[in-house]
C-alpha cells in the first residue's frame, strides 16, 4: 500500500518516527539546534505533541544563520544548495539532501498515478512551465513545445496556465491532469484552465524550502497534507497550534525528509485553514480547507479586520473583469486596478465597492483605476492583493 493510502494512525506513527530521527540528527550536526533544543531531554522519545514547546524558526533566522542551522550537514556529499524565489523579499537559501529530492520527485508521480490510475510509473512525463521565460510573444512557441512534448501532467502558476490556455487552439492529447501551484485557484480560473487544456485541474501547495505540502485529490474538496514528508502546524498569533476545522492560522512546517538543513517549526508566513476529517476519496490524511495566501498579501483594515486575497476574489467572482489587483496604499486607502471586460460598467464598480465597505470595513476609501494590463511580479507569480502598510504598527503611518 502506498503511504498516502495509510490509515491516519499509521501516518502519525511514521511522522513521529521521522521526527525523532530528524531531532537526533539535528543534535548531532547543528550548533543552532543544540542550543535551541537544549530542553529536549531525549529526542528518541520525543512526541509530535511536544513540538508546540519548541521555538519557531523564522525565515530571517534561516537567512542569517544558515551555516549554524545546517551545521556539518551542509558538507554532506549529497547536499545541494537551493534558493526560494524571493518574490516578496530576500531569497531564502538552504541545502537539500538526495533523500529530499527523491521524495519530492516521487510526489509528482504518486499524485499523477493516483489521478490517472493507468499510467505506468516509468512513463510519467511532466512539463514545468518556466514562468520567467514565458512572455506573451512566446506563447505560440510554448504551445508548439507543449504539443511536441505530449505531457501527461502539466504544472504551472495559475496566471501562466490561463495565458497558455488562451493560446491553445485545441485540447492537449494524452494529458491526464493540470496542477496549479503558487497562486490561489478560484473556481472560474479552474474552469478556464480545465476547459482549454482538456484535463482536470488540481490545486497544489508547495514551497521551494520544503517541497509539496498539500495537494487536492479527485474530490477537489480541500488539500491533503503530504504527511510522509512534513509535519504541518496551523498556529495562532501565540505560536500554538490550532486544531479545529475552519480555524485560520499561519503555516509552520517541520520538514522530515531533508537532513541537509534541519527545519524544525519553520514559519512560512502563509495563512491557511484546517479542513474537516474524512474525505470522500477515502484517504485519511489531514486536509487543509484552503490556503489563504501570504502574510505580506494580507490587508489589515483601519478597524483591524483581516482581509486576504480570497475575500476580494469572492467579490470579483463572475464580475466582467479580466484581472484585478488591490493595493493597500495606506491603512485607510485601497487602490483597485482592473483590466475590464467588454461588459464592465460603473454598476460593477459600485457593487464591489459596497461589498468591501459592508463586509470588510466601512472606513476604507476605495479608489479605482482602469488599466490595460496588470503585470505579474518579477518571479512570474501574480498577486491579487498587496499591502504597503507594515504589520503590527500601533499607530497609522503618515498619509502622503
Ligand atoms: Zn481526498
Amino acid at each position: 500500500m502506498e503511504t498516502r493510502d495509510w490509515p491516519l494512525e499509521k501516518l502519525r506513527e511514521l511522522q513521529e518516527q521521522q521526527l525523532r530521527r530528524l531531532l537526533t540528527h539535528a543534535f548531532e550536526v547543528s550548533p543552532w539546534y543544540r542550543e535551541k533544543l537544549r530542553d529536549v531531554p531525549d529526542p528518541a522519545r520525543f512526541r509530535i505533541d511536544d513540538l508546540r514547546h519548541l521555538p519557531i524558526l523564522e525565515k530571517s533566522e534561516l537567512q542569517q544563520h544558515l551555516d549554524q542551522i545546517a551545521g556539518s550537514a551542509r558538507s554532506a556529499p549529497d547536499a545541494r544548495e537551493n534558493y526560494s524565489s524571493g518574490s516578496t523579499g530576500t531569497p531564502v537559501r538552504l541545502y537539500q539532501s538526495q533523500e529530499y529530492r527523491d521524495w519530492y520527485a516521487a510526489d509528482d508521480s504518486r499524485v499523477h498515478r493516483g489521478l490517472a490510475g493507468t499510467v505506468r510509473d516509468a512513463a510519467v512525463n511532466v512539463l514545468w512551465f518556466d514562468a520567467f521565460a514565458l512572455r506573451r510573444d512566446g506563447l505560440p512557441a510554448t504551445v508548439q513545445r507543449l504539443r511536441a512534448f505530449r505531457p501527461a501532467l502539466v504544472i504551472g502558476y495559475v496566471s501562466t496556465l490561463i495565458e497558455v490556455g488562451r493560446a491553445l487552439d485545441r485540447k492537449l492529447d494524452g494529458l491526464a491532469a493540470v496542477i496549479t501551484a503558487a497562486e490561489t485557484l478560484m473556481p472560474r480560473e479552474r474552469g478556464m484552465i480545465g476547459e482549454s487544456f482538456g484535463a482536470p485541474v488540481f490545486d497544489r501547495y508547495a514551497t521551494r524550502e520544503v517541497g509539496t505540502i498539500a495537494h487536492e485529490c479527485e474530490a477537489h474538496d480541500g488539500l491533503h497534507l503530504v504527511m510522509e514528508n512534513n509535519i504541518v502546524e496551523i498556529v495562532g498569533p501565540d505560536g500554538q497550534p490550532r486544531s479545529e476545522p475552519g480555524e485560520e492560522g499561519e503555516v509552520v512546517i517541520t520538514s522530515l525528509r531533508n537532513l541537509a538543513t534541519p527545519l524544525v517549526r519553520y514559519r512560512l508566513s502563509d495563512m491557511a485553514c484546517l479542513g474537516r476529517d474524512g474525505c470522500s476519496c477515502g484517504r485519511q490524511s489531514v486536509r487543509l480547507a484552503s490556503v489563504l495566501g501570504r502574510m505580506s498579501d494580507l490587508i489589515v483594515s483601519p478597524r483591524g479586520v483581516l482581509l486576504h486575497a480570497l475575500f476580494f476574489m469572492r467579490l470579483f467572482d463572475k464580475a466582467p473583469v479580466h484581472r484585478f489587483r488591490v493595493d493597500q496604499e495606506t491603512r485607510t486607502r485601497l487602490r483597485i486596478r482592473i483590466v475590464p471586460a467588454a461588459e464592465y460598467t460603473d454598476a460593477v464598480r459600485l457593487r464591489i465597492t459596497s461589498g468591501i465597505l459592508v463586509h470588510g470595513d466601512p472606513t476604507f476609501e476605495v479608489a479605482w483605476e482602469v488599466v490595460d494590463d496588470i503585470p505579474a511580479t518579477s518571479s512570474g507569480k501574480f498577486r491579487f492583493t498587496v499591502s504597503h502598510v507594515g504589520k503590527g504598527e500601533s499607530s497609522p503611518p503618515a498619509e502622503s
